[in-house]
């Protein structure tokens, strides 16, 4: 049987193997899984406490509208109730995006390489992609403006871009916002939201009431550690989001996931200190990197993609037999570079450590 034609060029998502598998293969001890930019602290207390007192309910539906935690969010955000919209993942939501939005008549702009999920939205909708290359990690802002057209329906910019970790500074953004016409929708995701630190990345929520046609995608999967229940949201003007919501399924996210965001929100100490503990890994990575001159990439994120001045897939087997886990770059468009999720310090230096004898292993067998 087979399905819709667009269907057939796409490649169900591939995980990677289960932690367990791995050290049975390997014989190893201890895998330490730094390729999908979880949290390494875990999650707030206060958040799993709230899933404890929600463990009594789990014969209830959850509550469609998610209004407890739309609530709360509308008042932590500034914004009203109804620009809001909960996703089982951000991924959810680019998926109600896409099915809400996009059709074969349509085209959507957005970078490459860059979060594969708007691609792959984007082609079972049948629509045309339009992809432009980074420029040094950087989108290139003024070619995606030439790209769009009457057909267009939906922009897309990762900021902090994923695999990259670079970010559009506020300046850049406002003149982008400035040139796209009013009926493109343009998407902000900024799942690394809580993790940036440059003073000029843009305040985008307060953007939104002179550019009714932005969302903003934020999760509670990375910093707020929650990624294993599923919840994220969007934020944008209320016809948007009212375009979206036919789209999306009844019970989307689950009582245990609205709960723990609930939790998750009141604790801005718990993302304050991973944030910190997030800086401090990137710059033992900086100056790794520096000492060895590999080139990298300036992140905003909580994660890094270095260049290993190898096949990626080399490197990444090397760390993966001393028991570390990392997302090549060959399937992410940069053959010779690692994406590595900033972890503990501890895992940070012995990974650091690994990393610095395979490079020498390099020298050595050209020597
Ligand atoms: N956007 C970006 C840029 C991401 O990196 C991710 C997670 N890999 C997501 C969205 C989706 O995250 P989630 O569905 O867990 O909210």
């Amino acid at each position: 049987m087979q399905p819709k034609e667009q269907l057939l060029s796409l490649q169900p998502y591939k995980p990677g193997k289960p932690v367990e598998e791995v050290k049975r293969e390997l014989g190893l001890e201890k895998i330490i899984k730094l390729a999908s930019n979880e949290n390494p602290y875990g999650c707030s207390k206060l958040a799993k406490d709230k899933i404890t007192e929600e463990l009594s309910n789990l014969q209830v539906y959850p509550d469609g509208y998610a209004a407890e935690i739309r609530e709360k969010l509308s008042g932590y955000l500034g914004v009203e109730q109804e620009q809001l919209i909960f996703g089982n993942g951000s991924d959810e939501v680019v998926q109600i995006l896409c099915r809400a939005y996009l059709s074969p008549e349509t085209n959507t702009v957005m970078a490459a390489p860059t979060f594969p999920q708007y691609r792959h939205n984007a082609v079972i909708e049948g629509a045309e992609i339009r992809e432009v290359p980074l420029i040094n990690g950087n989108h290139d802002l003024d070619s995606m403006i030439e790209e769009i057209d009457h057909q267009t329906k939906i922009v897309w910019l990762c900021n902090p871009n994923n695999p990259t970790g670079n970010y559009i500074p506020e300046n850049d953004f406002v003149q982008f916002m400035k040139k796209v016409p009013s009926n493109v929708i343009v998407v902000s995701d900024e799942a690394y939201f809580e993790y940036v630190s440059a003073n000029d990345y843009p305040n985008t929520i307060h953007y939104l009431k002179n550019y009714p046609n932005l969302v903003i995608l934020r999760t509670f999967s990375k910093a707020h550690g929650l990624a294993a229940l599923r919840i994220g949201y969007g934020i944008a003007d209320r016809s948007i989001i009212k375009g979206m919501e036919p789209a999306r399924e009844p019970f989307n996210t689950s009582r245990l996931a609205q709960a723990a965001a609930i939790g998750a929100l009141e604790d801005e100490g718990f993302i304050n200190e991973c944030k910190q503990k997030n800086r401090e890994g990137l710059e033992l990575f900086y100056s790794f990197c520096e000492r060895k001159d590999l080139l990298y990439y300036p992140s905003e994120a909580n994660f890094i993609l270095l260049d290993v001045n190898s096949d990626a897939d080399s490197a990444f087997n090397y760390l993966l037999k001393k028991g570390y886990i990392v997302r090549s770059g060959s399937a992410l468009g940069f053959p010779t570079m690692i994406r590595i999720t900033i972890g503990e310090e501890e895992h940070n230096k012995e990974i650091i450590g690994h990393l610095e004898a395979y490079i020498e292993s390099l020298v050595e067998s050209v020597n």
